[in-house]
């Protein structure tokens, strides 16, 4: 009996052990390393901090659905992976041993980069759950003394799309209130264009959000470089094509929520082999380390080279469809690994997005990520905020249940006209 170990509880990890243990059934064990007891679906976030949301609409307890489904699991938080020795050691100082691990640790935020970033200093966040509701009482400060406002992503982040939402659920929030004539908005973003989101834009993202931005009143200020977040400013350095600073910009803000730079966990950072220079994960196409190969990964934590140079650098969003791509190839792979077959699972990475705007959206769909696609598809309208909240809903009842099957994702696929996309993965032999 081989003992697969999963290191993170967040949207890949879970799934992870959900689709492991529909695979392997009780041939062989899965377990699970997380930090505490439960899930958060992260999507969710931007509606926790102006309050459409609390902790409990968007959180499940692991513990029950783990012990249904005879998944063990290790709350402690993992200090560091060893994997010479095949070992994940725990917080409290115990070791965990593994025959496969998979890491899904997803990011650490990298506010220490920019002065006076992050939750803890000048800014609000929600990357994380805690962040999230830490911004509501700014939110209610805000709606009691209206004043200007910053929203956005910095240089490095990857992670555009919640930006755009947050900019927009903000502005239906601070409408419902009845004070948004008193809050100048300014979206601030580190990508070449607006619309552009890590992928060199979908379908029209640009004209799209673009568009929306005018409706909505929301000035931008494109290829940002943030030098500093002060209680009351943000101080941005507008760069040109070739490097040079062509303007700053000192923007006055009574409430900033920037987008980080994402990077690797502590637990993996640093060693050789397994991570590249900021700490992600290194996965060739079947989502297996190159160094170890009893090491897979997915999620926020892969590796993913840019598409692109850009005068500010920017990232590639791994958003929750890929994600759920890297995990059947993943549990394809080690099924096979453990019937001494050679891998064959090589995940799509296609991207497929709803970005909720509280009564309206965008949704894009980009088969493969990087320009030229096969598909490249995108639209706006009342229907995508409908949309995400089923998303959530069966996201957080998938959870629930402990199951793995994507069937919400295919049948939007298909009610968008795409059902024939290859939805998850794909094999060698198919390529061939
Ligand atoms: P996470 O969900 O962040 O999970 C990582 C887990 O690893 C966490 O639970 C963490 O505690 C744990 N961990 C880290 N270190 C350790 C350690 N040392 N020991 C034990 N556990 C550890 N994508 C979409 O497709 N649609 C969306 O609408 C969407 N919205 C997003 C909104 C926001 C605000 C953000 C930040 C991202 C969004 N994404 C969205 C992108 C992506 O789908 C999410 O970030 C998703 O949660 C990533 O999943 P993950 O498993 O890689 O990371």
């Amino acid at each position: 009996m081989a003992q697969i170990v999963v290191l993170g509880a967040g949207l890949g990890g879970t799934i992870m052990a959900y689709e492991l243990k529909d695979r392997l059934g009780e041939a062989h064990s899965v377990a699970v390393v997380s930090r505490g007891k439960e899930y958060s679906f992260v999507p969710s976030n931007p509606w926790v901090a102006v309050g459409w949301r609390d902790r409990g609409e968007v959180t499940v307890d692991l513990e029950p659905v783990f012990r249904k489904r005879n998944i063990t699991l290790h709350p402690e938080g993992a200090r560091r992976v060893h994997p010479a020795e095949r070992r994940i050691e725990l917080n409290d100082g115990q070791s965990v041993a593994y025959d496969y691990l998979v890491i899904a640790t997803g990011p650490e935020l990298a506010f220490d980069e920019i002065e006076g970033f992050g939750p803890a200093r000048n800014s609000q966040s929600v990357c994380f759950i805690d962040h999230a509701l830490a911004a509501k009482p700014a939110f209610d400060a805000l709606v009691r003394n209206p004043g200007p406002v910053v929203v956005g992503a910095v240089q490095g982040a990857s992670c555009f799309g919640p930006a755009y939402e947050f900019a927009f659920i903000l502005e239906k929030a601070l409408r419902d209130a009845r004070v948004r004539d008193r809050v100048p908005m300014t979206f601030v973003t580190s990508e070449p264009y607006i619309g552009h989101l890590g992928l060199d834009g979908v379908g029209d993202t640009k004209g799209l959000l673009e568009s929306e931005m005018r409706e909505h009143h929301i000035k931008w200020i494109c290829n940002a470089r943030v030098d500093k977040v002060e209680a009351d400013k943000v101080v941005v350095s507008e760069i040109a094509e070739d490097g040079a600073v062509r303007q700053v910009h000192e923007i006055a803000s009574v409430y900033t929520m920037m987008i980080p730079a994402f990077r690797g966990v502590e637990a993996v950072r640093g060693i050789e082999g397994l991570t590249n220079p900021r700490g992600f994960i290194l996965a060739d196409k079947y989502q297996r380390n190159p160094a170890f190969p009893e090491i897979f990964s997915v999620g926020v934590c892969v590796a993913i080279p840019p598409v692109g140079k850009t005068p500010v650098p920017v990232g590639v969003p791994k958003t929750g469809f890929m994600i759920e791509s890297m995990v059947t190839a993943t549990a394809q792979n080690i099924a096979r690994l453990l019937e001494g077959k050679a891998p064959n699972a090589i995940p799509t990475w296609n991207a497929v997005c709803l970005a909720d705007f509280g009564d309206s959206g965008v949704a894009f769909v980009a088969q493969p990520q990087i320009p030229p696609r096969n598909v490249n598809w995108s639209s706006s309208g009342k229907w995508v905020h409908t949309a995400k909240v089923a998303f959530e809903k069966y996201f957080l009842h998938k959870m629930k249940s402990g199951t793995s099957e994507p069937y919400y994702e295919k049948l939007a696929l298909q009610a968008l006209g795409i059902g024939k996309l290859k939805a998850v993965v794909t094999t060698d032999a198919e390529l061939e």
